[in-house]
């Protein structure tokens, strides 16, 4: 069985970037009739924060993002205990002891020289004696894994194709701060193993990171999971930007962008299918396919989104919106406002010109005139205002705009709208010759 995870740090809130892997992740575990896994990753105590974890359950719940099962590191510390003694009693792992200071200088002397800044475990040539010494001191050690630097890093990455390393080109990473808390990579490993993860879909900043981890997957006997590296998500200037990187599902609400946009958006974002306003997500599911994935950087730009919502809330049913409505609005008066609308919140705005009051300029004697023999005409039927129209058509010689317009300004306050065929009946008989005559007077 597929199974998929999005794994965020809960040092902050989901920005569009987290969303798109998340989304992606879901997508693929979906398709496959797989499981997709809500991993918090919140090892680094300091930096994590309740309210975070909450607020990315929240999010992943309002785009309709539901994991299967939800784990945190937090509460798995005695796993990644067994693991780090296994793999040291392996020689997989060292102590090392330089401060951030050597570790800094060395680099600047092997950049100086115009060599990689590979870490040149030092660590591994300390006899037991130093080791002593040094704890002795009072310095205590932080922790690397050791890579193998006969086996070979290569990988079939299901975005970029054919990926290899070469370990002896890579630093040792450390896994373990002194203080014996965690860094991420050998956490992440021993839950995907555990966890029985078959996909790892992540963003392209964590390829060099596979490298390593793949040497710890089987360090620890168990065979890698499948991986696939997106292209990272920039704004239009070109790079993940602070607006983007801060612009999330509370933003989305507060401007009713439906969850349906988004999700739509970013299912292809990035890839070679049609970004279109699709709300049916089993089409996005049977049409998601990793091999459609580009290598360049993915562009989010804020007009598509709104495009693709308006588009969206242009083909939404009655029945889907009904509890998001004005108080009062029925069928017919969302059906009259849909089209004008780019954003539910914004049938708010229209519903006002029903319940009233209008705000309507003033008009020319001739227009008062006119707007009187209005109210006068003004008669009940299916179709009140086409009845109306063509009676003060042929009754005054007026027709387009010196028809239309002092009528709609006098009935709704504006000069634009929704359509009046449809808007008359909802304002009502006695209402809207109320107007016709306040315009009048
Ligand atoms: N917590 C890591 C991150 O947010 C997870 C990376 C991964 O998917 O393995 O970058």
């Amino acid at each position: 069985m597929t199974i998929t995870r999005f794994a965020p740090s809960p040092t902050g809130r989901l920005h569009v970037g987290n969303i798109r892997t998340a989304l992606h992740n879901w997508l693929l575990a979906e398709k496959a009739g797989g499981q997709f896994l809500l991993r918090i990753d919140d090892t680094d105590a300091a930096r994590s924060k309740e309210e975070y974890i909450e607020a990315i359950d929240a999010d992943l719940a309002w785009l309709g993002i539901e994991p299967a099962r939800v784990e945190r590191q937090s509460r798995r510390l005695d796993k990644y205990e067994t693991a780090f003694e296994t793999l040291r009693a392996a020689g997989r792992i060292y102590p090392a002891y330089e401060t951030q200071q050597e570790l800094e200088l060395k680099r600047k002397v092997l950049l100086g020289r115009g060599l990689p800044p590979i870490y040149d475990r030092g660590a591994l040539d300390l006899t037991d004696a130093d080791r002593a010494a040094k704890e002795a001191e009072g310095i205590a050690p932080h922790w690397r894994f050791k890579l193998d630097h006969e086996e070979p890093l290569i990988w079939e990455d299901g975005v970029r194709g054919t990926v290899k390393f070469d370990p002896k080109l890579l630093s040792d990473p450390v896994i373990r701060r002194a203080d014996g808390s965690w860094l991420y990579m050998l956490p992440s490993t021993v839950d995907d193993v555990d966890m029985g993860v078959t996909q790892v879909l992540r963003g392209e900043d964590h390829v060099s990171n596979t490298a390593v981890q793949i040497q710890m997957f089987t360090a620890m006997g168990a065979a890698p999971p499948a991986f696939a590296h997106e292209a990272l998500l920039v704004g239009k200037e070109g790079k993940l930007s602070k607006r983007l990187g801060s612009l999330g599902c509370d933003t989305f609400r507060e401007r009713a962008i439906e969850p349906e946009a988004i999700i739509a958006l970013l299912a292809r974002l990035g890839t070679s299918l049609p970004v279109e306003p699709i709300a049916d997500r089993t089409i996005l599911l049977e049409t998601f396919d990793l091999s459609t994935f580009g290598r360049a950087p993915a562009k989010f730009d804020d007009a598509d989104l709104k495009r693709i919502n308006t588009a969206i809330v242009h083909a939404m049913p009655y029945e889907a919106v009904k509890g998001r409505l004005p108080a009062g609005m029925d069928e017919a008066g969302w059906h009259a406002v849909q089209p004008n609308i780019a954003t539910i919140a914004e049938t708010a705005e229209w519903w006002r010109l029903v319940t009233g009051p209008v705000d309507q300029p003033e008009f020319t004697s001739e227009d008062k005139a006119y707007l009187g023999e209005a109210a006068q005409t003004l008669s009940w039927s299916d179709d009140p205002w086409g009845a109306l129209t063509s009676a003060l058509k042929e009754s005054t010689g007026r027709k387009g705009k010196a028809l239309f317009l002092p009528l709609r300004q006098a009935l709704t306050g504006m000069n634009h709208g929704p359509d009046m065929g449809e808007l008359l009946p909802l304002i009502g008989e006695s209402e809207a010759r109320a107007r016709l005559e306040r315009a009048a007077a």
